[in-house]
């Protein structure tokens, strides 16, 4: 990490935009039976049964993400997935993408192949095809858009204003992974620029950082639930933190909600690095983004068989609206959630 593996530079230029073009096609086949057309004409044409589902995510260097530590590859492979759990948070399959590049100079033919095996990766992981995109140079830095297209029956639609009154709430995975992750990542850059010489050693936050440079959209989830023939009454991903999601959610079904400190899931090595660096864990399971887990509601009658399952944990339940926003404490306190987490102001007794 922080170093340049890739002694080959061939510039951008020497091949053309069209050259490109034609080098990233032919590292993609059409796999979904819905891509018609991919790359190569004006647009791609793709053919749905069900109701087609649209999300879009822009990344640009320097605001979401910071090349010193994150490999291109990597690059790639986060912002389709970044894309595809949105997807996956409306209960839809994804079957598309297309992907907008906008590069400087500094970048060689070199680094856009290892940003294409990123894309690939992801793409063969998720089954999804690459149908098209935009190339087109940048004064400063690189700028990647991704595009998600899927479908999915009208009835196992999820939004975020389904949720009912008395509703169970239920995350996938464990939280604040990736954040601590990234707490990892910029100590060392620090320590790093300090002194060049000092590679870190990163194999004790293995699954941080992994959180951080290498998330997973949660695919597994969406399967399981279909395979018990539930459609959560609304769903979200979490890309800014439990608690901003969860308010989310509230204010788009009209409710309130309790949830309990003590059942949010927080992976043990995430707990002993929020210890290492003075964090509190709740806080980072709160407030703490980029897990792209999923945050859903269901009917009570699910309890039996959602309670047991290691994929899932029910972390408490929907509320009527004018009951509020609380998060339980272990001492069993009632805080305010609040889009950074909670704050001690807002406690009440
Ligand atoms: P246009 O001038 O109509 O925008 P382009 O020359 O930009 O056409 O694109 C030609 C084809 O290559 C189109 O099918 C487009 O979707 C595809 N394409 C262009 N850039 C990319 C990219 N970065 N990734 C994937 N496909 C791309
Ligand atoms: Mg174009």
């Amino acid at each position: 990490m922080f170093e340049d593996k890739n002694p080959q530079r061939t510039p951008l230029n020497q091949l053309g935009e069209f050259g490109l073009i034609e080098k990233i096609k032919s590292q993609f086949t059409l796999q979904h039976p819905s891509s018609k057309v991919g790359i190569g004409d004006d647009a791609a044409v793709i053919r749905h049964e069900h109701e087609t589902v649209i999300s879009t995510d822009l990344l640009v260097e320097g605001v979401h993400f910071d090349l010193s530590y994150v490999p291109l590859k990597h690059l790639g492979y986060k912002a389709v997935v970044v894309n595809l759990s949105d997807l996956y948070a409306m209960n839809a399959v994804p079957t598309q993408i297309t992907v907008g590049l906008a590069v400087s100079n500094r970048f060689p033919l070199e680094a856009i192949d290892e940003l294409y095996a990123g894309i690939a990766l992801a793409c063969k992981r998720y089954k999804v095809d690459l149908v098209g995109g935009d190339t087109t140079s940048s004064k400063t830095g690189l700028l990647l858009s991704v595009t998600a297209v899927g479908t999915a029956n009208e009835k196992q639609l999820t939004y975020r204003s389904g949720a009912q009154e008395n509703d169970l709430i239920v995350v996938s995975g464990d939280l604040g992974g990736a954040y601590m992750g990234l707490q990892i990542l910029e100590r060392e850059k620090a320590v790093y620029q300090v002194n060049p010489n000092n590679q870190p050693d990163l194999s004790e936050y293995a699954y941080a950082v992994e959180r951080q440079l290498k998330p997973e959209a949660r695919k597994d989830v969406v399967d399981l639930l279909q395979s018990w023939e539930i459609v959560p009454t609304a769903m979200i991903d979490i890309s800014d933190g439990l608690s901003s999601e969860l308010l989310h959610l509230c204010k788009a079904s009209k409710l309130g909600c309790k949830i309990y400190e003590n059942k949010l899931p927080v992976d043990p090595e995430v707990l002993r690095i929020c210890k290492e660096m003075s964090i509190n864990n709740t806080t980072a399971a709160l407030n703490g983004g980029e897990d792209y887990e999923l945050l859903f509601t269901v009917d009570q009658k699910h309890y039996e068989t959602i309670k047991d399952h290691p994929l899932l944990s029910i972390i408490g339940h929907m509320t009527a609206k004018d009951s509020g926003e609380y998060l339980i404490t272990g001492l069993d306190q009632q805080i305010a959630l609040t889009a950074q987490g909670w704050t001690a102001e807002s406690a009440e007794d």
